[in-house]
């Protein structure tokens, strides 16, 4: 198989718009908190679309926040000079809104209307399934000493070889995924292979990856 074939493969694998559509919501009442700061825990918001709504901190919902602090004690079990760093959290529905238009737009005339929408979902979650604006969704990487470990490709490079078993990858690189993986799915979260840096826990996607009854969080505006 060559590249390409390689990477459609991967990208044919990951779950739908149609499958995600189905998956109920039972919403809880936890609320949006901004992600603790410890010795091996960071968050700094990447990209500007939030700045408006919750300037430069970055919220996740109470129990996902709870989970990031035990994902980065297991990750220090193992060395105490890695931390973990949130680059995006919560996403307020209007700008996941936005950009998905924007692709729409983009896509619109290549597919028909059934196939434009898990098209456009492939490039950018569809608003009613996608699981930052349910401040359950975090992009995430790990630091040693302050610098970002090899991944393979930065963080938010949104090419195939960011596909987190992508084989175009060095050695180092897949092993730093995959000790990222690790670490958040033993505290809970559910991994998005399309993206190595993309975990969830209580949206649609994390009820999916673990074949759960449904999802606790569902899309939630901002409130301080
Ligand atoms: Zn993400």
């Amino acid at each position: 198989m060559n590249k390409q074939s390689i990477y459609q493969k991967l990208a044919a694998d990951a779950v739908s718009y149609e499958e995600l559509r189905r998956v109920p919501v039972t919403p809880c009442k936890e609320t949006l908190v901004k992600i603790p700061q410890t010795p091996n825990l960071y968050s700094k918001q990447f990209g500007d679309d939030m700045l408006p709504i919750t300037g430069n901190v970055v919220y996740v919902r109470q129990n996902a926040a709870r989970r990031l602090v035990t994902a980065s004690k297991l990750l220090a079990t193992q060395d105490p000079r890695l931390s973990l760093q949130v680059v995006y959290g919560y996403r307020a529905l209007s700008i996941q809104q936005r950009l998905y238009r924007k692709f729409e737009t983009e896509l619109s005339g290549q597919f028909s209307s059934t196939e434009l929408r898990e098209a456009v979902h492939r490039l950018i979650a569809s608003p009613d399934v996608a699981g930052h604006p349910t401040g359950g969704a975090v992009d995430i990487q790990i630091l040693r000493d302050d610098q970002p470990l090899d991944f393979g490709t930065k963080i938010w490079d949104f090419a195939p070889d960011s596909f987190t078993y992508s084989p175009f990858v060095s050695q180092l690189a897949t092993s730093n995924r995959l000790m990222l993986r690790d670490v958040m799915m033993r505290a809970g979260f559910a991994p998005f292979d399309g993206e190595w840096w993309h975990f969830s826990y209580g949206d649609k996607e994390w009820a999916y990856y673990y074949n759960l009854p449904g999802a606790i969080y569902d899309q939630i505006e901002f409130s301080r």
